[in-house]
C-alpha cells in the first residue's frame, strides 16, 4: 500500500544503507534524493586504490577502507537483501561464485540492486553534505521540523570546481556508514615516531612492505588478514594485542599461524614506541588495525542537535531510539546503518522500511519522552552488562535482529539455514580465514 502522505526525503550516502533506504522510501511513495560524496554507489565496497598516505595523524582524502585482497567474512546467503538474493553474478569476467567472494563481487551485486530498483536515477554523485539543520525550531505545537541541507557538488567530479547549494527537505535519513574514520590507539611516543605509520584504513596491498619489519597493532579480522598477508612480503611481522586471551583478542588460528611461520610474532600490547636507529638497515613501520570511529561521532558534526553537546552524559542522551530515531527530532531525522554486528544488509533494510512507514504515517512512534526513556534504559542495561560506551550499538544477537524487524515493520525473519551459515562463519573467522583445517 502506498500512502498519500508523500514526503520529500534526502538520504545521505549511497552505501548499502542509503540505497536500501532509497528503495524503501520510494516503495512507500516518497520523493527521494540520495546525496553521495563519491562518484559511485557501494560505499565501503567501492574499492578505492587511493589512500590517506603514510601518516594517519594527518588529514585524509580516501573514503574507502577495504584492501585489494579482501573477501567477505559473512556468507553470500546472508548478505542479500530480503527479496533480492546475492547469487553469483552472470557477468562473466571476474565472477567469484564462492560463498565468501572477493569484495568486487558484492559491489557488482549492489549495482545490480540499483538497476533492478531504478535507484541510479535518484543518486546525486560527487555531492557532499556539509550541514543538515532544522529550517526553524520545532514549534510549541510539536510540529515536525523541515530540514535545510547544504551540500557541495563537484561538477564532473573535479575537486576545484565545487558549487555549494542549499535545499529544503521534509525529512533526512543519515546513512553515512561507520567504517571510514580511523581510530588511533594512544601509544606513548607515537607522535615522535618518525618512521612510517598507517591505519588499516589506508592499507591496500603488501607490496610496499617488502623486506620491512612491521608492527601490526590489533588482531581482529582486519588485523589478522593484514598480518597474514604481510608475512609473505615483510621480513618480520610483530602483532601487538591487548590481551593474550584466546578468542578475546587473539583468534585461536592466529596463535597456530604464529607457531607455523618464523617471521610472525605475537606480543602483549605495544604501549611505548622508541626510535632507536635502523636495526641492520631494516626499515620499520607501524600499522594500526584498530576499530574505526563510530558513526555518531561524525553525525554530530553533520547534524548539530540543539542542547546536545559532546560531553558523555549528553552524548548518551542523543542516542537514537532503537538505533534509528533521535527522540527530539523524530521522525524527520533518522539514522540507518548505525548498529554493528547485525545481519548486514538485512538489518539496515528493516530500519529503512520502518523509517519509510513512519514517515508515511503507516506506523507511529511513541511520544518523545517515552522514546528518550527507552533509549536511556537500553544504554543503562548495556552499561550494567559492562559494555563500553563505544560499543553501545554492537548487537551480535540474531534473535534481536529478527525481533527488531518483525516488531517495527513486519520484516521477515532470517531463515534458520542462513542463521546457521552465519554462525558458522563467525566461528570460521576464529579459524583465521583458512589457517585452521
Ligand atoms: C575492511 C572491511 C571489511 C568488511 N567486511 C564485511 C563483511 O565481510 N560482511 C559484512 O556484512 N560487512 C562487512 N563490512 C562492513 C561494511 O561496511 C558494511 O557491510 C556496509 O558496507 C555498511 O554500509 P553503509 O551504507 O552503512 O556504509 P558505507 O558503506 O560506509 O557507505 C556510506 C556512504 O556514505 C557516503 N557519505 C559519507 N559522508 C557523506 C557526506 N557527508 N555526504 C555525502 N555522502 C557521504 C560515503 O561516501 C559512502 O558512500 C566490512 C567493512 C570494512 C571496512
Amino acid at each position: 500500500m502506498v500512502s498519500s502522505k508523500k514526503k520529500k526525503v534526502c538520504v545521505v550516502g549511497a552505501g548499502v544503507s542509503g540505497l536500501v533506504s532509497a528503495r524503501e522510501l520510494r516503495r512507500e511513495g516518497h520523493d527521494v534524493t540520495v546525496m553521495e560524496q563519491s562518484g559511485g554507489v557501494g560505499g565501503q565496497w567501492l574499492y578505492d586504490p587511493r589512500t590517506d598516505g603514510d601518516d594517519p595523524r594527518r588529514g585524509r582524502r580516501a573514503q574507502g577502507s577495504i584492501y585489494a585482497s579482501l573477501r567477505l567474512n559473512t556468507p553470500r546467503e546472508s548478505m542479500g537483501f530480503s527479496d533480492f538474493p546475492f547469487f553469483p553474478s552472470n557477468d562473466g569476467a571476474g565472477v567469484d561464485a564462492r560463498r565468501y567472494p572477493v569484495h568486487g563481487e558484492f559491489l557488482r551485486y549492489i549495482r545490480d540492486f540499483c538497476d533492478a530498483f531504478g535507484l541510479m536515477d535518484v543518486v546525486r554523485f560527487n555531492t557532499k553534505i556539509l550541514h543538515v539543520g532544522p529550517l526553524a525550531p520545532r514549534g510549541h505545537d510539536g510540529g515536525v521540523p523541515r530540514w535545510t541541507v547544504r551540500c557541495s557538488s563537484r561538477r564532473g567530479g573535479c575537486e576545484g570546481d565545487a558549487v555549494t547549494a542549499e535545499e529544503v527537505f521534509d525529512a533526512v535519513v543519515v546513512a553515512v556508514g561507520q567504517h571510514n574514520q580511523p581510530r588511533l590507539p594512544a601509544i606513548n611516543g607515537m607522535d615522535k615516531w618518525s618512521r612510517r605509520q598507517l591505519h588499516s584504513h589506508s592499507y591496500r596491498a603488501p607490496d610496499s612492505f617488502k623486506d620491512q619489519v612491521v608492527v601490526v597493532v590489533g588482531c581482529r579480522p582486519s588485523g589478522t588478514d593484514i598480518a597474514l598477508e604481510l608475512r609473505e612480503a615483510a621480513r618480520d611481522v610483530h602483532i601487538s594485542v591487548k590481551s593474550m586471551d584466546d578468542g578475546v583478542t587473539v583468534f585461536p588460528g592466529m596463535r597456530q599461524a604464529v607457531s607455523r611461520h618464523h617471521n610472525l610474532h605475537l606480543h602483549l600490547q605495544a604501549n611505548r614506541l622508541l626510535v632507536r636507529g635502523r636495526a641492520g638497515g631494516v626499515r620499520r613501520r607501524l600499522l594500526h588495525c584498530r576499530r574505526r570511529h563510530h558513526l555518531l561521532h561524525r553525525v554530530r558534526l553533520l547534524v548539530p542537535v540543539p542542547g546536545h553537546g559532546r560531553s558523555g552524559h549528553r552524548h548518551r542522551r542523543r542516542q537514537p531510539y532503537k538505533h534509528t530515531f533521535p527522540p527530539a527530532l523524530a521522525p524527520a531525522l533518522s539514522f540507518v546503518g548505525v548498529p554493528k554486528r547485525v545481519v548486514v544488509p538485512r538489518f539496515y533494510e528493516a530500519q529503512a522500511m520502518w523509517v519509510a512507514q513512519v514517515l508515511s504515517g503507516r506506523r507511529t512512534l511513541p511520544p518523545e519522552a517515552e522514546m528518550a526513556r527507552a533509549a536511556e534504559e537500553y544504554n543503562r542495561a548495556r552499561e550494567a552488562a559492562g559494555v563500553p560506551k563505544r560499543l553501545t550499538h554492537d548487537i551480535f544477537d540474531l534473535e534481536y535482529c529478527d525481533a527488531f524487524g518483525e516488531t517495527r515493520c513486519g520484516f521477515p525473519r532470517l531463515e534458520d539455514r542462513k542463521k546457521e551459515l552465519l554462525w558458522s562463519s563467525v566461528k570460521s573467522i576464529s579459524r583465521c580465514h583458512g589457517e585452521l583445517p
